[in-house]
């Protein structure tokens, strides 16, 4: 499909400001879902658009995502002039001594380790992902039923800690003991760039909260100035839609040609 009249036109707007973050959620926006996170890649000629981009002029790209830093690291083969933002924000590639979490944290994160190998052990066929900062049940290979009853289960174990952060996600929840999220995230990284407009996409309930800080910003010419595309669909706050990778792809593409 060819991108609409309305997101060209708003790509050309963007384009021509004088200082740009074009920034990017990882898992179903740039790299479709697979069932096992660890199998998944960018979408065909992805990378290669951001790396483009990533090499004009004012422009700084991003990828934004709820995985671990190292993660996304390898999984995207992001170039080093690419800011990484992982575990929603907790995790910078800027800052290369990771994660400090105080004693109270490792100690919630060693309770919840307890407390998710008894999930696991109710739930077959739920598995969890080890975070820097926090663990994500992931359901992704189980059946329609007991799926999302092992969510629940995971959901209230997030509920009993006050302390843990919980956050829902296509087939997953993530239990967070050091939680940015998204929107600050994106907002510290255009505050720190010191950019006029910044761009992001995302496919998910936690880019929802990237497209609403941005329209929310203090810096309102910045929010004015913001370009929010939502990948596949659903509700959303952002100001327009693609289908899928492909067509986020085809998106860049325009970018590029806009900025040159
Ligand atoms: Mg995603």
């Amino acid at each position: 499909m060819p991108l609409s009249p309305d997101l060209l036109a708003a790509v050309e707007a963007f384009a021509g400001r004088p200082t740009l973050l074009v920034a990017t959620d990882f898992d179903g926006a740039l790299a479709p879902l697979v069932p096992d996170p660890s199998d998944s890649r960018p979408v065909e000629g992805g990378m290669e658009r951001l790396t483009e981009l990533a090499a004009l002029p004012g422009v700084t790209v991003s990828l934004v995502s709820g995985r671990a830093l190292r993660d996304l690291a390898v999984l995207s083969g992001a170039t080093p002039e690419m800011v990484l933002l992982g575990s929603h924000g907790a995790e910078d590639s800027r800052h290369r001594e990771g994660l400090a979490l105080t004693e109270a944290q490792q100690a919630l994160l060693a309770a919840l380790d307890d407390e998710l190998a008894t999930l696991v052990e109710d739930h077959p066929g739920a598995w969890v992902e080890h975070k820097p900062a926090g663990r994500v049940v992931h359901t992704r290979r189980m059946d329609p039923v007991a799926g999302p009853a092992a969510l629940d289960a995971a959901s209230a174990l997030g509920a009993r800690h006050t302390a843990l952060v919980a956050t829902p996600g296509k087939e997953v929840v993530e239990l967070a003991v050091a939680h940015v999220g998204k929107g600050a995230a994106l907002l510290g990284l255009a505050e720190d760039l010191g950019v006029d407009a910044v761009f992001y996409a995302g496919d998910d309930v936690t880019d929802e909260h990237g497209f609403a800080a941005l329209a929310a910003n203090d810096r309102e010419e910045r929010a004015a100035r913001r370009l929010t595309v939502r990948v596949g669909d659903g509700e959303t706050a952002a100001q327009h839609r693609v289908a899928d990778e492909h067509e986020l792809v085809e998106v860049f593409q325009a970018l590029l040609d806009a900025r040159r």
